[in-house]
């Protein structure tokens, strides 16, 4: 059998084979620019491109792309092929450096929200060294940034690398107040758990819902749902251990480090998770293993479902980002020490982090909105709409000792005192094993449960970034001046927790007092896509992402619109789509069913004395049902006309948020009796048990 090592990486071009196939100084010359971002010389981007074409043309490859993050949350790229003709009438194939460092799409098709003028249609792509280049179905991948000729980002690639950088300015500057001058560059490193469901692909071409939305619009509840809990890392059934066999082996040598598999809580519903990378890595690595998700399902006659919520009353899926901080000399900022001084260090960055997701709630819950992920958060199945952190009891008690002055724990007289004091060791196991939490410490990092399991990592992780740049910025602005750096420290970090605990929340999050408790805290709920997403654009955070140059003011109203627009485009989708089902699907069928039982009673009653009550009964209620949808889809039908004449995207949101959604939520609930009144037969498409346990 082949050995994983032998194939993993394959596809890759990475260091090993930039070391074999390059001269050592254009191997040394990159290796600068992917460290500490050094222009790249044309000589050299020539030297690489020859030795790239030559590496992807050995393993089959016969074109290439530049492949990058366009805001539709999705990945793009145009293929060219590496052909060029030669005078003598053959070709030969050709890639110059230039072509590896920019490309020019022809853009004009991918949201801009108006950035682009419309004289200057073309943006281009730049190349990320940072992030290896690999080949896929024959095509030579280059990792690439978009940006607009007047340098505006119009991807995620972009604000990501500007977020990491400015992290990465402001935690050298706390390092280099603890004495810390070896280290040369701080980076965020992000491990994502993701979650999907898989239906087998037959069923799922009968429902056009899934088809043309991603999840069903409509669908009763099974008898047996997840209740049992026999799902959740259950043994893994055949079908399902090959199809996770093959992505796994897809995904070695693409070099993403799938490491975890299990089935879900949900029945059909799975997750993978990566052994964590960097995070502009690991976001690539993110929307690739989602592509090739999807793509190796096909494979084995199965769809790999990554909507958010594809089946109403089962759990939903989510992505967890596994976040910390560390050093190149592999430090882990977020990791509590074992000297009193690198203690200090843990609570000063564990401080920035409850600032800064406390002052940045709005940006942290707006960049994992959709209208997919609004199914799930707040739904009791995921973390609430409140942002709130997990700490665990020990080191909750640790800050309260430090704000209060109190000796911590029973046995110490002393009060604790930072920079001298030892921290106590925290069991691993008390740190949270409560999956509630939107935002939980997990012993030597951070992990963000709110994100979708269809979002792109780059949002989020760009707002996180940049809110723990600004308060780490604050920090080292007060601490470079002080006389003595470990009291004003002490000081600074317990005016911090005395100012921001109320963002501190041990308890059950799914519990509704928990959401009562958390307004009379101040903390914001913003419930939908439409609450959440025009934050982006108060005073507080435009000040803060263009103070530290992730976005531009225009760029941050553009993402404004283009999210909104997005969450408009996919409700109306699915209304549409609910309306055609409706028609042309759902009531002719229960009424064919209904017409059918009546004829039958006809007969019957034609042979026999015999009242035929069930079926009477049954008719007269399947009657009332086909009238309600009726007059239901004609209310959505009018909702989807209206929406098309509200010019202003605020208000159609709004409209959206109140209008659209109940109208489809009244044409479900009569469609979802009907079809538990209708015989088998009778039901146009697979329903929730065959979809659900049908694999
Ligand atoms: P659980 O389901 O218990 O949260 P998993 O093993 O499924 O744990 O996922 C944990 C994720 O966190 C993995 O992707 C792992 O690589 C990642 N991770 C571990 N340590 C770190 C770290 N220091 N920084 C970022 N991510 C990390
Ligand atoms: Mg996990």
């Amino acid at each position: 059998m082949e050995k994983i090592t032998d194939f993993y990486g394959s596809m890759v071009f990475d260091d090993r084979i930039m070391k074999a196939t390059l001269s050592e100084k254009v191997y040394k010359s990159l290796k600068r620019t992917i460290d500490r971002g050094t222009p790249l010389d044309i000589s050299v981007a020539n030297a690489v491109a020859a030795a790239m074409k030559d590496w992807a043309i050995e393993l089959g490859a016969t074109h290439y792309t530049h492949w990058f993050q366009p805001l539709t949350g999705l990945t793009a790229e145009k293929h060219d092929s590496f052909i060029s003709p030669a005078p003598d009438g053959r070709v030969i194939m050709e890639f110059s450096g230039k072509e590896l460092v920019k490309g020019e799409p022809d853009a004009s098709s991918f949201p801009s929200g108006g950035l682009r003028a419309t004289f200057e249609a073309r943006g281009y792509t730049a190349w990320d060294p940072t992030s290896y280049a690999f080949i896929k179905d024959g095509t030579l991948y280059i990792p690439t940034a978009f940006c607009s000729y007047t340098g505006e980002a119009l991807d995620k690639k972009v604000p990501l690398l500007r977020s990491m950088e400015a992290i990465n300015k402001q935690a050298l500057r706390i390092l280099k107040l603890f004495g810390n001058a070896k280290v040369k560059s701080v980076k965020t490193s992000v491990g994502p758990e993701q979650e999907y469901f898989l239906v087998d692909r037959d069923m799922w071409k009968k429902r056009k819902d899934l088809i043309m939305t991603g999840r069903t619009l409509f669908g009763a509840m099974p008898p047996k749902g997840q209740e049992m809990d026999d799902h959740y890392f259950g043994s893994i059934k055949p079908r399902v251990a090959e199809y996770m066999a093959d992505l796994d082996r897809e995904l070695w040598k693409l070099g993403i480090l799938a490491k975890t598999k299990h089935n879900e809580v949900a029945p059909a519903q799975h997750e993978l998770a990566p052994i964590y990378d960097t995070t502009n890595i690991a976001a690539d690595h993110n929307q690739l293993t989602m592509e090739i998700m999807q793509k190796v399902a096909l494979r084995h006659n199965l769809v790999c479902l990554l909507h958010e919520k594809p089946f109403a009353g089962v759990n939903g899926s989510g992505k967890h980002n596994n976040w910390s901080i560390s050093t190149d000399q592999g430090e882990n900022l977020l990791s509590p020490g074992e000297t009193p001084a690198e203690n200090a260090q843990f609570l000063l960055f564990l401080a920035a982090v409850i600032k800064a997701v406390d002052d940045y709630q709005d940006l942290l819950r707006l960049s994992v909105a959709t209208a997919g992920n609004d199914h799930r958060l707040g739904a009791n199945e995921a973390p609430p709409a409140v942002i709130s952190i997990f700490l665990g009891d020990e080191l909750t008690a640790v800050l309260n000792a430090i704000e209060t002055d109190t000796p911590y724990g029973g046995t110490k007289k002393e009060k604790m005192q930072l920079g001298v004091d030892v921290l106590p060791k925290f069991s691993k196991d008390t740190t949270d094993r409560n999956r509630t939490s939107p935002f939980a410490f997990t012993g030597n990092k951070f992990e963000f449960r709110m994100l979708g399991s269809s979002n792109s990592i780059s949002c989020a992780n760009i707002h996180l970034n940049a809110a723990v740049a600004e308060v780490l910025k604050q920090f080292a602005d007060e601490l470079e001046s002080a006389k003595d750096f470990n009291s004003a420290m002490h000081d600074l970090i317990k005016r911090t927790i005395k100012k921001h605990k109320r963002i501190i929340f041990n308890g059950n999050g799914y519990d509704d007092e928990w959401i009562k408790e958390a307004e009379k805290r101040g903390l914001m709920n913003l419930k939908t896509t439409a609450d959440a997403m025009p934050h982006i654009c108060d005073k507080k955070n435009v000040d803060m992402l263009t103070a530290h140059g992730i976005f531009t003011e225009a760029e941050i109203f553009s993402r404004r619109d283009i999210m909104l627009e997005n969450y408009i485009k996919t409700v109306n989708i699915e209304a549409v789509t609910m309306v055609d089902m409706a028609r042309k699907e759902i009531i002719p069928s229960v009424a064919k069913f209904a017409s059918d039982t009546a004829s039958a009673v006809a007969v019957k009653k034609s042979v026999t004395e015999v009242a035929c009550k069930y079926e009477t009964k049954l008719v007269s209620e399947l009657s009332v049902l086909i009238d309600e949808m009726d007059t239901a889809t004609s209310e959505l039908e009018s909702a989807v006309s209206k929406l098309k004449n509200i010019a202003d995207i605020l208000e159609a949101s709004e409209f959206v948020r109140d209008t659209m959604i109940a109208a489809m939520d009244k044409l479900r609930s009569a469609a979802d009796k009907a079809e538990t009144m209708t015989a088998e037969d009778y039901y146009p498409f697979p329903t929730y048990d065959k979809l659900l346990f049908g694999v």
